[in-house]
């Protein structure tokens, strides 16, 4: 029997990575995300509107019976300092970034808990772990993340269901492209040069690559990480270890 796993925001970057990564790994993978994709079974929805969220859920467990595996994945960044940052843009990133992953993991509970297994996976960032700058209500919501990892480990222990955090440091996807296009548009900057400094910043020299990050889900939704709750998994080439 196949193991189903639903992945948020799985049409690109670290996402696609992952519905890739664990389709190789014999899952039946769902991707909830508002880009259309080929990758897994597209299901339209807009993970910050909880009703979407909850009808997609439905859907899958009457299909399918199971939730193995939860990744929630889908997030967006928006460069601002505290003072900079509006109440719509603190609402928008808090819908997605932390709502979003409220409502995939509530409304996924109750079919783990019948099966009493079940591995919750939240694509956090570096940023539940040190501060960057402009980076006030992401920093923020990644910080919810993490502590949304350990409540639910707890939690749900009993039911034999297992919550992590993975946070990755600065990984090379259309979210990094975009960020980087912005500022030299902004600074004038040279994209190539600044591309180089940002690789620099890790002691490996390099960034990261969604692939990476994929292997250590797949690991995270294995059996082999059966006794890892409640955990932050750094994947970040050495940088907050400076
Ligand atoms: P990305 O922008 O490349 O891809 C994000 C995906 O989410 C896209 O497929 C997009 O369509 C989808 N998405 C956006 N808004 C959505 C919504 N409202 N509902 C459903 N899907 C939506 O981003 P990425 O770099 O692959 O980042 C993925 C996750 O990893 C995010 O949570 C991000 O914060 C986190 N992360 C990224 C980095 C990095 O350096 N790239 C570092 C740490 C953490």
């Amino acid at each position: 029997m196949k193991k189903i796993a639903v992945v948020t925001g799985g049409s690109k970057g670290i996402g696609l990575a992952i519905v890739e990564t664990l389709i190789a790994k014999h899952f039946e993978v769902f991707n909830l995300d508002i880009t259309a994709s080929d990758s897994g079974q597209f299901m339209p929805c807009d993970v910050s509107d909880v009703s979407q969220v909850e009808r997609c859920i439905k859907q899958i467990v009457s299909q399918t019976g199971r939730i193995d595996c939860l990744v929630s994945n889908a997030g967006i960044h928006v460069s601002a300092n505290i003072e900079n940052t509006s109440e719509e843009e603190f609402d928008r990133i808090f819908a997605l970034n932390v709502k979003g992953a409220y409502a995939a993991i509530k409304a996924s509970l109750p079919t783990m808990k019948q099966q009493s297994s079940g591995s919750i996976i939240l694509i956090s960032s570096d940023q539940a772990l040190i501060a960057k700058h402009n980076s006030f209500a992401y920093n923020l919501s990644k910080a919810a993340l993490a502590s949304i990892a350990k409540t639910t480990a707890l939690d749900y222990a009993a039911f034999n269901i297992r919550a992590n955090a993975v946070c990755p440091g600065t990984i090379e996807t259309p979210l990094y492209h975009n960020a980087i296009d912005k500022y030299c548009a902004r600074s004038g900057a040279d994209k190539a040069k600044v591309h180089q400094e940002e690789a620099a910043l890790q002691p490996l020299g390099r960034l990261g690559q969604p692939q990476e990050v994929a292997n250590l889900v797949a690991f995270l939704a294995s059996d082999e990480a059966s006794f890892i709750t409640g955990s932050l998994q750094v994947i970040d080439g050495g940088y907050t270890a400076q």
